[in-house]
C-alpha cells in the first residue's frame, strides 16, 4: 500500500511551509492544489495542480477519485468560498479536514485602528471618518468599494489593478515583503492620513502596522469572515500536528 495522501489547498505562505515540512518527513505524500489566479505563484516543494474543482461536489469528487485520507485548507484567510467548499466536500467525501489560517493582528498601545466588517464599510469609514489621503493595501480585486470616496486614493497592489480608480488615485506596484522603514517612506511620501487593510496577519504584511503607529495614522481594520466549525490550526506546526495524528510518522523530518 502506498503512503497516504495529503491534499493541500494552497495559495499561502503557510501551504508552501505546510507542503515542505509533510514532504520532508517522507510519511505522506502531497499534492497541492492552487486556484491559479496569481500571475507569478510561489514554488511549491510538491505535486500542484491547478484549477477549480467546480464547487464543493467537484472537490468532494477529487477527494473520492485522488484516494485523498486529509485534506488542509491552507487558502488565503479572505478566501470567500473555499473553506465552505472544503468543509462541505470533506464531510461528503468521509475525509477528515483542517483549516490552516494564520492568526490575525490584533491592536497594541498606540494603534488607532478603527475595525469594520467588509469593504464596502471600510469605504463608508473614509467618509465619515473624513479621511483626506487613504492608502489601500486591500488586494486589487477589493478595490471597486472604493471608487465613490471622497479621499484621495494610493492604492498598492502586486499587479496593476484591473478596475476603474477615481481620478487621481496613485497606484504602487510592490510584492511582500515589506520593512518599516519602506513603509513609513510610503506613508510620508504621499501625505497618507488612513491606511485600509485587511486583516490577513502575518509577518510579511505587518510593518505597516508600526509605520502607521509611529506616525499617528489611523487604521481602518476590515475583520475576516468566520472560518466554518472544525478544527482550526493558526500555525504549521499544529497542523502538520493535526495529520501526525493521522499518520504519525508525518511530524518527523527525514535529514
Ligand atoms: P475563494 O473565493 O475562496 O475561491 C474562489 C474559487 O476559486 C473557488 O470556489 C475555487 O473554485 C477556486 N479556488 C480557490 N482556491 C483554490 C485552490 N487552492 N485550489 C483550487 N481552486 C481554488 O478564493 P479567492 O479569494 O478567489 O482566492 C483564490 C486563491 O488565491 C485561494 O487559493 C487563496 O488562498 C489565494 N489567495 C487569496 C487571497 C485573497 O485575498 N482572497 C490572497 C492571497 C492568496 P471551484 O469552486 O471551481 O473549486
Amino acid at each position: 500500500m502506498g503512503r497516504p495522501s495529503v491534499l493541500v489547498l494552497a495559495g499561502t505562505a503557510e501551504a508552501v511551509a505546510l507542503a515542505g515540512r509533510l514532504v520532508s518527513s517522507g510519511a505522506v505524500d502531497v499534492l497541492a492544489s492552487l486556484a491559479g489566479r496569481t500571475r507569478n505563484p510561489a514554488p511549491l516543494p510538491c505535486p500542484v495542480r491547478t484549477g477549480g474543482f467546480g464547487g464543493a461536489e467537484g472537490l468532494a469528487a477529487a477527494l473520492r477519485d485522488g484516494g485523498h485520507a486529509l485534506l488542509v485548507d491552507a487558502t488565503h484567510p479572505f478566501a470567500a468560498a473555499m473553506p465552505g467548499h472544503a468543509a462541505a466536500a470533506a464531510e461528503a467525501a468521509g475525509v477528515p479536514r483542517l483549516r490552516l489560517v494564520r492568526p490575525p493582528w490584533r491592536p497594541g498601545p498606540g494603534d488607532d485602528w478603527v475595525p469594520v466588517p467588509s469593504m464596502a464599510a471600510a469605504a463608508a469609514a473614509l467618509d465619515r471618518l473624513g479621511a483626506r489621503r487613504a492608502l489601500l493595501t486591500v488586494g486589487r480585486q477589493e478595490l471597486a468599494a472604493f471608487a465613490g470616496v471622497g479621499a484621495d486614493l494610493v492604492v498598492r497592489s502586486i499587479d496593476p489593478p484591473d478596475v476603474a480608480l477615481p481620478p487621481g488615485a496613485a497606484v504602487v506596484l510592490a510584492r511582500p515583503p515589506f520593512d518599516e522603514a519602506g513603509e513609513a517612506a510610503l506613508l510620508a511620501e504621499h501625505g497618507v492620513d488612513t491606511l485600509v487593510t485587511r486583516n490577513s496577519g502575518g509577518a510579511a504584511t505587518a510593518p505597516k502596522l508600526a509605520a502607521a503607529r509611529a506616525a499617528g495614522v489611523r487604521v481602518v481594520m476590515v475583520g475576516r469572515p468566520a472560518p466554518p466549525p472544525g478544527p482550526v490550526a493558526e500555525t504549521v506546526d499544529e497542523a502538520v500536528a493535526w495529520v501526525a495524528g493521522y499518520v504519525p510518522g508525518a511530524g518527523a523530518t527525514i535529514r
